[in-house]
């Protein structure tokens, strides 16, 4: 699906659907180890997807590279992402990232202190949760 005309790495693999509501693919990058203490992946979400609430025990760093997507802390309003935004999600910091409803979205994610954890996966965001985005 990625119709985007400046796709710069491989689509990847499609997520889990036991942690992603809609369709959305994973490049793994730079992969887990004990040199770098971080896990780098590209990853492409269609229209309306979006991954589960979730923490990163190590903390996150999010670079848009591509559509419009959305960004949500637990408790505060749903943020707006475009290309060239940079997000910095500090370690155990319930959070979920995704597609808007209406374009593609790519960015690149950075999990720091994997040696901590990458990532621990909670419940789904709701159709009613992710439709809360005041334009
Ligand atoms: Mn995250």
């Amino acid at each position: 699906m990625n119709t985007s005309t400046n796709t710069i790495f491989p689509q990847g693999d499609l997520a889990s659907a036991e942690y992603f509501t809609g369709k959305a693919w994973v490049k793994l990058l730079v992969p887990k180890d004990d040199i770098f203490n971080s896990v780098i992946g590209n990853v492409v979400f269609e229209a309306g997807a979006r991954n589960n609430w979730h923490t990163h025990p190590g903390g996150q760093i999010l670079i848009v590279t591509d559509g419009v997507g959305y960004y949500q802390e637990k408790g505060k309003p749903i943020q707006l992402l475009k290309k060239g935004d940079v997000v910095t999600i500090p370690p155990d910091l319930v959070h979920w990232h995704g597609a808007s409803p209406d374009s593609d979205f790519t960015h690149i994610a950075i999990s720091t202190n994997t040696k901590k954890g990458v990532v621990d996966w909670l419940q789904p965001v709701t159709d009613e949760e992710y439709n809360t985005y005041n334009k």
